[in-house]
This record gives structure tokens, sequence and C-alpha cells, in this order.
């Protein structure tokens, strides 16, 4: 098991499959100047099913999240989800995305054994996404949740972060919007993993906010601690059920204390958090022929050096070097 000495066990595997993206959301990247993983470094297909193996055979993980970066972009994404979803025991899977291609892919990663999807979407509006995006896309990611819906990569959750000034007052319509389309809301409170380090305690968008702003429409019941498990989000019944709506309070709301999580970068790193400021090279032990064993306790060890919590409200908190595209969000 990888366990910590907090008594949490991780039983959630992370897998950032590229650092790179199609879009340039504000609270994520710089318009431009992020310096790419360079490609020796990246892991290959074969390392990462080789260590999703280990995870999922030697360490107990049970659920595995395809994240990034964007990885759509990722060439050998539906041979890796295919050759996951054939491990025994076979973990469960699912994909983070921003939605762009999933018009062309959802059928083919559904046949190849994915489980479900989580799209990024937080507007309605095509040109508050062109704002928050710097790209033009809106209607390629409605089009992508009616794909991943259609082939069955359900539910299908959707993850929307307000920003002020943008979308902030967005989340009752995103929400009634969701419930029409046959999507799970949640939303998402911004956090400080942008690479140009521009985040702000103060005028960041607080779970707070975001529920008196939904409950100018919606009647909201909060879900039992027992269905949210270690999950991240707490959920709310919208009006009685059967809908609800999940929002993540990272910053003003952590769940540190329940986390299940462990995070593999796209360059082989294992991180125990999203905050961490240090890494356990996987790659290096790969590359020198380590056996599955040694790797399996390498990954216990970093494990065990997992933090209490993040401390984002802490005034000591330091934003780690990598931004969320790389670490894998
Ligand atoms: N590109 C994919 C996508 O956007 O879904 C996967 C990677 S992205 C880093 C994963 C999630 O992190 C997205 O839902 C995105 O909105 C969220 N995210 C990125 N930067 C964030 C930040 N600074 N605070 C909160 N969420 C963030
Ligand atoms: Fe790309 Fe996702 Fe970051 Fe947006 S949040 S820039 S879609 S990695």
């Amino acid at each position: 098991m990888l366990i910590d000495t907090y008594g949490r066990v991780a039983t959630d595997l992370r897998v950032s499959l590229t650092d790179r993206c199609n879009l340039r959301c504000t609270y994520c990247m710089p318009e431009e100047g992020l310096q790419w993983l360079a490609k020796p470094d990246l892991l290959t297909d074969d390392e990462i099913v080789r260590l999703v193996d280990i995870a999922v055979r030697l360490l107990g993980i049970e659920e595995v999240r395809f994240t990034g970066g964007e990885p759509l972009l990722r060439p050998g994404l539906v041979g890796i989800i295919e050759r996951v979803t054939a491990l025994a025991p076979r973990p469960q899977t699912s994909l983070t995305t921003n939605g762009i291609g999933l018009k062309r892919t959802a059928a083919a990663l559904k046949a190849a054994g994915l489980d479900r999807v989580n799209v990024s979407l937080d507007t309605l509006r095509p040109d508050v996404f062109k704002t928050l995006t710097r790209r033009d896309r809106h209607k390629d990611v409605i089009e992508g949740l009616e794909a991943a819906h259609a082939a069955g990569l359900t539910p299908v959750k959707i993850n929307s972060v307000l920003m002020p000034g943008l979308n902030e007052d967005e989340a009752p319509d995103l929400l009634a919007w969701a419930i029409e389309y046959g999507y799970e809301q949640r939303f998402i409170e911004q956090m400080p993993l942008d690479a140009q380090h521009g985040w702000k305690r103060e005028g960041m968008v607080t779970a707070g906010d975001i529920l008196a702003s939904l409950r100018t429409r919606f009647d909201l019941t909060p879900e039992g601690a027992d269905e949210r498990g270690s999950a991240p989000a707490e959920r709310w019944l919208v009006d009685g059920g059967p809908h609800r709506v999940g929002v993540i309070a990272s910053v003003t709301r952590p769940f540190c204390a329940a986390c299940d999580r462990t995070r593999l970068t796209a360059d082989g790193q294992i991180r125990t958090c999203l905050f961490a400021t240090e890494e356990t090279d996987l790659r290096g032990a790969l590359r020198s022929g380590a056996s599955d064993e040694e790797i399996a306790r390498i990954w216990k060890l970093a494990m065990w050096g997992k933090k209490a919590g993040a401390g984002l409200d802490d005034p000591s908190f330091v934003q780690p070097d990598r931004p969320m595209s790389a670490i894998g969000g």
C-alpha cells in the first residue's frame, strides 16, 4: 500500500501524459514563453504502462486518471488506455480534458476501455471563453462534451473555474445548462498553480461566493460526509435531487486529511501533492534497470514523506515551481 505517516492511503493515481496544451487558460498558462519538457525526458508509452502496472499490482492503486497539459494531444493515448484497462487488477480509468478533439476520439477512447471523462468548461459564452483560454474553441468543447456523452463516457463531469470579472456570475447558468444536458457540474476554486504566479487570495471567487450565487436560483442540500469519502468535491443535491453539484474548495475548505492521491508527472516524477515542493524521480530508476519491486519501494518511500496539508491559506505558503499544466491537474 501507499501509506503516509498520517495514515492516509493513496488509491488514486493521476498520470500526466504531456505538459503541452492547445489552450492557454489564464489561470494555468501564460500566453507564450512556457518551456516544454524535452522529448527524451518524457516517459514513453511503455514506461507509463509499466509504472501503472506496478501501481495497481504492487501498491494498491484502484483508480487511474489521465491528465496533463492536454492529454488528448498525446499520440499514444488510446493505446495507453487499452493497455492500462487490460491490467490485473483492472483500475477504474478516467480522463481530464479540455474537450477539444473529443468529438473525434470519444468513441475510440470508450472502445479502449476508458470509463469516464471530466471536461473543463468555464463559460457558456464564446467571447468569454476566448478571453479566458486565449483561443476561439468554445464550439469544439461543446461538441466534445456531446460526443463523450453519446459514447457513454459517463457520468460526464464538467469542471469550471470562476474568475473575477470574467465568468464569476455564470455559476447558476452553468449548472442549469449541465442539468439540461445530463452532465454533472463541479466548480473548482482557483488555486495558486499558474505559471505566471499571478494568483491572488483576495481576488479569488471562493466556494462561499459560488454557493451563494447558486442559491439565488437553486435549493441546495448538502450530501452527507459518507457519500463524499475521499473525493475532493463537496456535493449538494440540487432542488432535492437527483441532480448534484460539486465544489472543490482546495483553498478555503481544504480536504487534505482525506486525500488519497499520488501523482506521476509526464517526465516520470512522483508528487505526493499538487502543492508539493519536492518530487521523487522514478524515470531514473526505470531507465537504470530497477526491478518492479525496487520501483515500488521508491514510490512507497516518497508517499511516506507526504505532508499533512498544502497550507494554501497559510502565510508561509510557497507556490510550487511547476505550474498545473506540468504537474497534471
Ligand atoms: N487540459 C485539461 C483540462 O483543462 O481539463 C487537463 C489538465 S488541467 C491542468 C486540469 C484541471 O485543472 C482543469 O479542470 C483546469 O480548469 C484546472 N486548473 C488549471 N489551473 C488551475 C488553477 N490555477 N486553479 C484551479 N484549477 C485549475
Ligand atoms: Fe490547457 Fe487545461 Fe491548463 Fe487550460 S487548464 S491551459 S486546457 S492544461
